[in-house]
């Protein structure tokens, strides 16, 4: 979801990595530096700095959650996507959505995208027990929960990581992100979410090459 059905780095993260930040800050007792780099870090070792500290710190996931992700951050700067709602009425099957953000977040984003009722289920880092993608506890999660069949599946996310192991299910896989490379496990790249539309083809169903 996040930096694929919205622009994260400018509606939420910046919110987000301060209220996570100043959590570490009091809770760990650091500077502002330290916190941020810690945060940084985490992210980059687990997927989501929560893991890192719950791992390395035993910090309480679900508090952490509600102290770093508030509507109020975010409500005025997401607003309803009409090229995002027409994408996901034109695309065959189910839309699912999966995150590493928490659920609640998830949902407040998706409401007010405007999309959230058309999307057939979504998930968060609590759905897959704080193991989040590209781990593949999050991915049988998905694939055993909604019963796909993964060679049907198409996985879209700005994620090199997870797209690699969608495609060692088997998922054709698509890049939302302006890199010109693309990876051996990337099918299609597109710089966003909009320019899904030029591989849609008219029943629908993703085109098989462009
Ligand atoms: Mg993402």
């Amino acid at each position: 979801m996040d930096n694929t059905l919205h622009e994260a780095e400018i509606t939420t993260f910046p919110a987000i990595d301060d209220r996570m930040n100043r959590y570490i800050k009091s809770k760990l007792n650091l500077s502002e530096q330290l916190s941020n780099q810690l945060r940084q870090h985490f992210w980059k070792k687990y997927g989501a700095t929560l893991v890192g500290l719950m791992v390395e710190y035993g910090i309480e996931g679900s508090e952490f959650l509600r102290a770093t992700h508030r509507l109020e951050d975010f409500s005025e700067k997401i607003f309803r996507s009409k090229s995002l709602n027409t994408l996901l009425r034109r695309l065959n099957g189910q839309k699912i959505i999966a995150s590493n953000g928490p659920i609640q977040y998830v949902n407040d984003v998706l409401r007010l995208l405007g999309v959230r009722e058309l999307v057939s289920n979504f998930y968060g880092i609590e759905s897959y027990k704080f193991e989040p993608k590209p781990s593949r506890r999050a991915f049988s999660f998905l694939v055993r929960k909604n019963r796909l069949s993964p060679t049907k599946c198409i996985f879209v996310d700005d994620n090199l990581a997870n797209l690699k192991r969608a495609k060692s299910l088997g998922m054709r896989t698509v890049w939302v992100h302006s890199d010109f490379r693309r990876p051996k496990w990337v099918d299609f790249r597109v710089p966003s979410i909009k320019k899904l539309f030029s591989l849609v083809a008219i029943d629908g169903r993703l085109k098989n090459s462009v």
